[in-house]
C-alpha cells in the first residue's frame, strides 16, 4: 500500500500572570478594550491586553469559548473536533505556545496518507501521475496570480488533468479552503502559507480553550450594537460596556448578517469587504467505527479518484481512536449540509461503502454531523477572497476612526482560514489599540510580525 503526505495533497503574551490579576473585567461599565467573539482572534486579543495590565471585557454570544475551534467531549468516547482540527505551521503556532504548559499531547501529523481508485489503492505509478498533474495546478494558479488581474483559480487550471481534474479541484479547494476553485480569487490561494501541521490529541479545541483558561469571558452576551459615534458603546442584552476601543472579531458571514446594529452604520468599504471575503462551506460526519473495519492506521488521510465534484475525504482511527472524520466541503457540501445531519451521514456511510466494502455499514456504531453554516454566531467555514478581491483584506484590516479594529481569520493575509491566522489577527489588533491609547510604547515587546520572522514555504 502506498502512501503521500498530505502536505502534498494541500500542497504570549510574555508574562501573563494567574487568573485575577489579568486585567480587570466588568460585566457592564467602562473598560479600555472591549472584545466581540471569544474565538482564536478574541482570546489571543484578551491575552494581549491583560498582558499590557489594561481592562478588558469579553464577551462571546454562545454557550462556550473557542469559536470555530472546538473539542466535543461528550458524543463519543474520544475527542471529535467538531471544527479545526489541523495544527497548521505547528512549529511557530502561536496557539500551542499559549497552551504549552498545559502538557497536552501534540503530535505531527503522520505521513501515511492515500488515494482510492474505486475500492482499491492507488498504484505507484498512479501516485506519481496525480502528484505531479497537482504541481503544474498550483503552479499554474500561482502563475496566474502574479497576472494584472486577479482572476479565478479554477480558470487556470491546466486543461489536461485528465482523470485526476476533480481529484485537485477538491483538494486544492473545497478541502483546503471550503470553497470550488471557481469561488476564489487566484491571489488570494497563491498567498496563504502554511508548513508542518500537527494534531492534539486531546483536540485542538481543548488546547485552545487552555489557551483562555485564566481569562474572563462573558458567555452567552451577543453584542447587539455597537455604538462608535462619539463615544463607544457595546450593547447586550445583559447591559452596555464603554470602551475606548472595541475590537470586532465575528465572522465575516455574521458581519454581513445584519446581526450585530452598528451605530452609525458600518462604512459601506468594510461592508463591501466583508461580503467579498465571506466563508465557505466546511462540515464534517464523524463516525465510531470500532474494530478497525477500513484497515487503517492511526490519522490515515485518504482522498479518492474523483469523477465528479462530489467527493470527500477520511481522516481514519484519528489519534488512535475508532472516530473516523468524513470532511464535505465546498458547493456540493453547502447543497449536502442544506439537506440536513441524516443526509450527511447516510452519504458518508455510502461513500465509505463505495471505497471500502459494505462490511463498514455494519461497523459504525454511532454518528455526528456539524451544521457550522447553520450556527447563528458563525455562519460557515472560512473565509476566502472571491476572484478581484484578495485587496479587500487590507480594507478589513484598517479601524473605524482609529478606536473599532477588526480582527478574526478573514483579517490575515497569509494565514487566512486558520486557528493561527486568526490569534495573529486578534493580537495585531490588540497591539494598535494598545498603541494607540499610549499603553504600548516599547517596539520590543510587540508580537514579531510574520514578516520579520524567516520566510515560510507555501502550504502547497
Ligand atoms: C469544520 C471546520 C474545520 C476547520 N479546520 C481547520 C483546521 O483544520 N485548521 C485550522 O487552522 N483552521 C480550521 N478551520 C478554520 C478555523 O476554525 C477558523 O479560521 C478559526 O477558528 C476562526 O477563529 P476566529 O476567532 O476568527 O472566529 P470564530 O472562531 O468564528 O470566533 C468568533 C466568535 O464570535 C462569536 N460571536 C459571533 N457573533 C457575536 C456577537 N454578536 N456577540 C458576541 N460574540 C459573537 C462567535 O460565537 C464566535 O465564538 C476550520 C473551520 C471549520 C468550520
Amino acid at each position: 500500500m502506498t502512501a503521500i503526505n498530505r502536505r502534498t495533497f494541500l500542497a504570549s503574551a510574555a508574562a501573563l500572570a494567574a487568573s485575577p490579576a489579568w486585567g480587570q473585567v466588568m460585566g457592564s461599565g467602562e473598560v479600555d478594550v472591549a472584545i466581540i467573539g471569544a474565538g482564536a482572534a478574541g482570546i489571543a486579543a484578551a491575552r494581549r491586553v491583560a498582558a499590557a495590565g489594561k481592562r478588558y471585557a469579553l464577551i462571546e454570544a454562545g454557550p462556550r469559548v473557542g469559536g470555530r475551534c472546538v473539542t466535543d467531549t461528550k458524543s463519543f468516547s474520544a475527542p471529535f473536533d467538531t471544527g479545526a482540527h489541523w495544527i497548521r505551521q505547528f512549529d511557530i503556532n502561536p496557539v500551542v505556545k499559549a497552551a504549552a504548559k498545559a502538557n497536552l499531547d501534540v503530535y505531527p501529523e503522520p505521513s501515511g496518507q492515500r488515494i482510492r481508485v474505486g475500492a482499491r489503492h492507488a498504484r505507484e505509478s498512479e501516485l506519481e501521475t496525480f502528484l505531479a498533474a497537482q504541481v503544474r495546478a498550483t503552479r499554474a494558479i500561482s502563475e496566474a496570480a502574479r497576472g494584472k488581474a486577479d482572476v479565478a483559480a479554477a480558470r487556470a487550471l491546466p486543461k489536461d488533468l485528465a482523470e485526476w481534474y476533480d481529484t485537485i479541484e477538491f483538494a486544492l479547494g473545497p478541502l483546503a479552503i471550503g470553497k470550488d476553485l471557481a469561488d476564489v480569487s487566484a491571489m488570494d490561494f497563491a498567498r496563504l502559507e502554511s508548513d508542518t501541521d500537527a494534531f492534539c490529541r486531546q483536540g485542538y479545541g481543548t488546547l485552545l480553550a487552555k489557551a483562555a483558561e485564566g481569562l474572563s469571558v462573558q458567555l452567552s452576551t451577543p453584542a447587539n450594537t455597537i455604538r462608535w459615534e462619539r463615544s463607544l458603546e457595546v450593547e447586550t442584552p445583559k447591559g452596555s460596556i464603554g470602551a475606548r476601543a472595541i475590537i470586532v472579531t465575528v465572522s465575516t458571514n455574521v458581519l454581513t448578517s445584519g446581526r450585530i446594529k452598528f451605530s452609525p452604520d458600518l462604512p459601506r468599504r468594510q461592508l463591501d469587504a466583508a461580503s467579498k471575503l465571506k466563508l465557505g462551506t466546511y462540515e464534517r460526519v464523524a463516525l465510531d467505527m470500532p474494530g478497525n473495519p477500513l484497515g487503517l492506521a492511526p490519522d490515515d488521510f485518504v482522498l479518492e479518484q474523483s469523477k465528479d465534484p462530489n467527493t470527500a475525504a477520511l481522516l481514519a482511527n484519528v489519534g488512535r481512536s475508532s472516530l473516523c472524520f468524513v470532511d464535505i466541503a465546498g458547493r456540493f457540501g453547502q447543497s449536502l449540509a442544506a439537506q440536513g445531519e441524516q443526509a450527511m451521514k447516510a452519504f458518508a456511510i455510502d461513500w465509505l461503502v463505495k471505497l471500502y466494502g459494505g462490511d463498514v455499514r455494519k461497523a459504525v456504531r454511532s454518528t455526528q454531523a456539524t451544521q457550522w453554516f447553520k450556527d447563528q454566531w458563525i455562519l460557515g467555514g472560512m473565509s476566502s477572497a472571491a476572484p478581484g478581491a484578495q485587496l479587500l483584506r487590507r480594507v478589513l484590516m484598517e479601524p473605524l476612526r482609529d478606536r473599532v479594529y477588526f480582527a478574526g481569520e478573514a483579517v490575515h493575509e497569509t494565514a487566512w482560514g486558520t486557528v493561527n491566522g486568526a490569534w495573529e489577527s486578534g493580537e495585531r489588533a490588540a497591539e494598535a489599540a494598545l498603541r494607540k491609547m499610549g499603553a504600548l510604547k516599547d517596539k520590543e515587546k510587540e508580537t514579531p510580525k510574520r514578516e520579520e520572522r524567516s520566510p515560510r514555504k507555501r502550504r502547497r
